[in-house]
């Protein structure tokens, strides 16, 4: 596969959960890929088998600082910037939210203008977290969202509405090429096992033997992505030739119920763990799924390939293996 040759890639974010898969995917695909971490949420252990990869370089930087001069010199041409850098999980981006604000807002304005810089194209990692606690179902990109200015996930959602803004006022003013992914739930090998998300933890307790933990009754649905869709989505975004000036759901419209995916799990996995139910946590959207119709129509066909026992099936198998590796990093 060439799909990616001449091309080189900044991925921040790259060593995390998506950034991490994503660096693998473009260097089979030809590029060349250099990674900028903070490593807050990104693991070493991801990069691991890329050590001796001579197409591949690791900077340990933290995005809302002013960007490594190594970068900014220009002696590598970048064509292409890829930014997940942010943690996703609730959590994680709730650990410091001032923080987690910051990178979405200086941090995305440093890479926008690196873009600007090395004329080259942004992909940002919007998220289905623009659209709160949705009021409209499923979720299109032109519905606004019902998100809580104060509440405790404000500092991503908000974060990220904010980053949109930044990206379209860039393109807007033809000071950089732009594309942007509202990505949906996504699952898949290199999840962390204490990431606090739904699959993983379901996943790692189901196989430790631990309680399943239900936040609230389960009634809540999700709409979950297996990482190898999402990935094929965010490639077809970033190299399609239209001008797509807009942003496009990324994400599986399969909607199911958290207790129905325990019960998979459970099933899939032969678990004995008991299932315990906890308070909801505070804003945590009661409903998710996206409209796929702009990627159907804008990517060529694009859509979810992996059902979700597939997914899971390989998922699972990751985090049993997970379970037994030594980490020995050798970036970080
Ligand atoms: N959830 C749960 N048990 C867990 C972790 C999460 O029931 O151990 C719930 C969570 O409250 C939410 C859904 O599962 O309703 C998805 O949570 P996740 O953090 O994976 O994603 P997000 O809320 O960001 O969509």
């Amino acid at each position: 596969m060439s799909r990616a040759k001449g091309k080189v890639a900044l991925v921040a974010g790259g060593a995390g959960f998506i950034g991490s898969n994503l660096c693998d995917r473009l260097l089979a695909e030809g590029a060349e890929v250099i990674c900028l971490d903070n490593f807050q949420t990104g693991r070493s252990d991801n990069l691991q088998h890329l050590a001796s990869e001579t197409r591949f370089d690791v900077i340990d930087h933290d995005i809302i600082e002013p960007l490594p001069s190594e970068l900014r010199s220009g002696r590598t041409k970048i064509t292409h910037i890829y930014h997940f850098g942010c943690a996703a999980s609730p959590p994680h981006y709730q650990v410091d939210p001032e923080h987690t604000m910051l990178t979405n807002v200086v941090g995305t304005r440093n890479l926008l203008r690196l873009a600007e810089h090395m004329s080259a194209r942004l992909l940002l990692s919007s998220t289905s977290e623009v659209y709160g606690d949705p009021e409209v179902h499923p979720q299109r990109e032109d519905y606004l969202g019902a998100v809580s200015c104060t509440g405790p996930r404000a500092c991503y959602d908000e974060g990220k509405r904010a980053a949109e803004t930044l990206a379209f006022d860039f393109l807007r003013a033809k000071r950089a090429d732009v594309r942007v992914a509202r990505i949906f739930n996504t699952y898949g090998p290199r999840m962390r096992c204490d990431d606090g998300r739904v699959v993983s933890n379901v996943v790692c307790q189901a196989l430790a033997g631990d309680d399943i933990t239900i936040y609230g009754d389960g009634s809540q649905t999700r709409s979950f992505c297996f990482i190898d869709d999402m990935l094929e989505g965010l490639f077809r975004l970033m190299d399609s030739d239209r001008a797509i000036g807009i942003p496009v759901n990324l994400g599986n419209p399969d909607e199911l119920a958290v207790t129905n995916l325990v019960d998979l799990v459970v099933k899939m996995t032969g678990s004995k763990s008991r299932v315990t139910f906890e308070p909801l946590p505070v804003d945590d959207p009661r409903r998710r799924k996206p409209d796929i119709s702009r990627a159907l129509e804008l990517l060529d066909g694009w859509q979810p390939a992996v059902n979700l026992e597939e997914g899971l099936n390989a998922t699972i198998a990751w985090f049993q293996d997970e379970r037994h590796r030594i980490a020995q990093p050798m970036f970080a």
